[in-house]
């Protein structure tokens, strides 16, 4: 089971990161999108995320048709970052957030050994 980390500890992550400029506006305030009155401290239940669902797309009689999946398994979680200044928005995948995360975590954990 993967620990889930709080749209908080995603935050800081994002923040620890090199931020660059808004690719519309140039600017270079970046605000997570949380959905209202959800607890970004929560780690029962993580309210910010949208799922982005498995479309399969083939061709019946030469024409295109598609399936969508909205199951648990196949959505793929994101965390939404919004620019303040004009609305642009990115989406990080969660999952890749918790592995750096943990990343980050052992190395940080394995600098106090070393100075033990
Ligand atoms: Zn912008």
């Amino acid at each position: 089971m993967t620990n889930l980390i709080s749209l908080t500890e995603a935050d800081e992550l994002l923040v620890s990161l090199d931020k660059k400029k808004c690719p519309w506006c140039d600017g270079n305030s970046w605000v997570m999108r949380g959905i209202p009155e959800s607890d970004a401290d929560s780690k029962d239940s993580i309210f910010g995320l949208r799922n982005i669902p498995t479309i399969k797309v083939y061709k019946d009689d030469n024409n295109l048709k598609a399936t969508m999946n909205v199951g648990v398994e196949n959505a793929m979680p994101m965390i939404v970052v919004r620019c303040n200044d004009c609305g642009f928005i990115y989406l990080f995948d969660y999952f890749k957030l918790i592995e750096l995360s943990k990343e980050k975590n052992k190395e940080r954990m394995d600098n106090d050994n070393d100075k033990a």
